[in-house]
């Protein structure tokens, strides 16, 4: 069995104790690699080795352009090898195969995104009086630690990684135990591009072990986390403690306002993306539909027609359509949320169960006739469940939506472009798609509202919570 390693200092490491992380596909459940498990000596060294760097202001005076072109290197060589890390990923996640290989190919858009900013990352000049010269610039905190999940191993790498370096931090990754592997094929195309050793450092390790000793660390100085609500509260109370700055992206249980005028073929297609891509494992899951009464039933006839033709199989086979969910663990938890809806009075139309074979298969399931109380309407399901809920006035439609802890996708159906303009304006949540989930890209501002966490990835935005500002005064007399 192939043994992956930690990326530290630009070596190659093992674990000083030997303690390996195994992981298994989760279309059959069978181990297939292994990976070196980072404790505290491999967290200590990766910690030390990003300090070097950034003492040694090798990024931080590196001229701007030629930053931007080790960025467009990294690009380069992401892009090489994303068939290659795109299967890894399909293997470890579960994910389609293509969906692995464009997350790699996302990350390489991110690094040329952001490699077209750093130049332009720009202070200003304050007028205070005739005989005193004021400006401010943007610096960088220096040791950048970030913290990714697993089901989108690789794009929540590149997002926060490419502005970490734009803005001149020093970083270390660590990634999910159940996904640590594909980050180890891009830490390749790090090498091969050139970045100078300790800039960028990638381990694996279990997340209360090396994650929490990571973030207490004295000398990280700045956060990235993406992951649950449960564990974004832990990561804000160590940063408290330190009083340094932390980034929290957290989940989601976003709703999808269907209007009686909305094209449903569209709000299919979304199901089939928003909800059964992934298997539902994707933070901004359309996972309520609040659709007016006089559209229900016939919305609800096409969903069972999509979900019936859903192929139920691995990422990595032709035709698949519903890929697994990425554990035992985490099905028995998605397969309980359907039950309890079921239990609570909602009907499932369609699925309901996980899907006996090996493997980690929930069937695609759409509840209807859920109400705002049960816990599918509540809680983050993070698999192919799809609630349906239904509303008769536009207002009611909306308080529906919001009536969440939750604050992150959300999204509106019609053909309307002034009520759906009207709809987005009372909508509280970071995102709304109209008439289509996920329309975004890299250059497009992602973060939540309310408890889905603060602070934005991606686009221009995402910059200023990488950088601190510092103000100069010159007294000119
Ligand atoms: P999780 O919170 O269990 O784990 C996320 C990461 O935190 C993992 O790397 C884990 O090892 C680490 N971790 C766990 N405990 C830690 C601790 N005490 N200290 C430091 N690190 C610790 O989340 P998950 O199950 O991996 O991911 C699913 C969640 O992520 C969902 O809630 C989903 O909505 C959310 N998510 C959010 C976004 C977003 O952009 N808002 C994107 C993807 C996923």
């Amino acid at each position: 069995m192939q043994l992956y390693k930690n990326f530290i200092d630009g070596k190659w490491i093992e674990s000083e104790s030997k303690e390996t992380i195994k992981v298994d596909d989760p279309a059959t459940g069978k181990v297939f690699a292994e990976i070196a498990c980072a404790k505290k000596t491999e967290v200590d060294q990766a910690v030390q080795a990003a300090k070097n760097s950034f003492v040694s202001r090798v990024l931080v005076d590196m001229p701007l352009l030629e930053r931007a072109k080790l960025m467009h290197n990294i690009a380069d060589e992401t892009r090489k090898i994303a068939n290659e890390g795109g299967k890894i990923l399909c293997y470890e996640n579960g994910k389609l195969l293509s969906a692995g290989i464009k997350e790699f190919n996302d990350v390489a858009d991110m690094f040329d995104y952001y490699a077209g900013l750093t130049d332009k990352l720009e202070g200003k000049t304050i007028p205070v009086a005739s005989n005193v010269f004021d400006y401010t610039v943007l610096e960088p905190f220096g040791v950048s630690a970030h913290i990714v999940p697993w089901n989108f191993p690789l794009s929540m790498i590149g997002r926060s990684l490419a502005c970490s370096f734009a803005t001149g931090n020093s970083t270390i990754i660590k990634t999910a135990e159940l996904t640590p592997l594909s980050a180890t094929i891009f830490a390749k195309a790090i090498e091969n591009a050139g970045v100078p050793n300790g800039l960028i450092n990638i381990i694996a390790g279990y997340g209360d072990e090396a994650g929490s000793y990571l973030v207490s660390h004295p000398d990280v100085n700045h956060v990235v986390f993406t992951g649950s609500v449960a564990t974004g509260k832990k990561i804000l109370h160590a940063c408290a403690d330190k009083t340094i700055p932390a980034i929290v992206e957290l989940g989601g249980k976003s709703a999808g306002i269907v209007y009686p005028d909305a094209d449903l073929e569209s709000v299919v297609e979304s199901a089939r993306h928003g909800i059964f891509g992934v298997a539902g494992q994707i933070c901004t899951a359309m996972s309520r539909l609040v659709v007016h009464k006089s559209v229900k039933d016939e919305l609800i006839t096409k969903l069972v027609n999509l979900s019936e033709s859903l192929k139920i199989g691995p990422g990595y086979e032709e035709g698949t359509g519903l890929t697994p969910i990425i554990s035992e663990n985490q099905l028995q938890k998605v397969e309980g949320y359907a039950r309890s809806g079921i239990q609570q009075g909602a009907e499932a139309v369609h699925g309901g169960k996980r899907v006996e074979r090996e493997g980690y298969f929930m069937q695609a399931t759409v509840l209807n006739n859920v109400k705002q109380e049960m816990t599918v309407a509540k809680e983050e399901i993070f698999g192919p469940v799809l609630s349906i809920l239904d509303y008769e006035e536009n207002e009611e439609a909306i308080k529906i939506a919001n009536d969440t802890d939750y604050g992150l996708g959300s999204g509106v159906f019609t053909k309307d472009l002034k009520k759906a303009s009207w709809t987005a304006s009372k909508l509280e949540a970071g995102q709304v798609y109209v008439n289509k989930w996920f329309t975004g890209n890299h250059a497009t501002p992602f973060g939540g509202y309310k408890q889905s966490g603060y602070s934005r990835e991606k686009g221009v935005e995402a910059l200023k919570s990488y950088l601190q500002v510092k103000n100069v005064g010159i007294n000119l007399d």
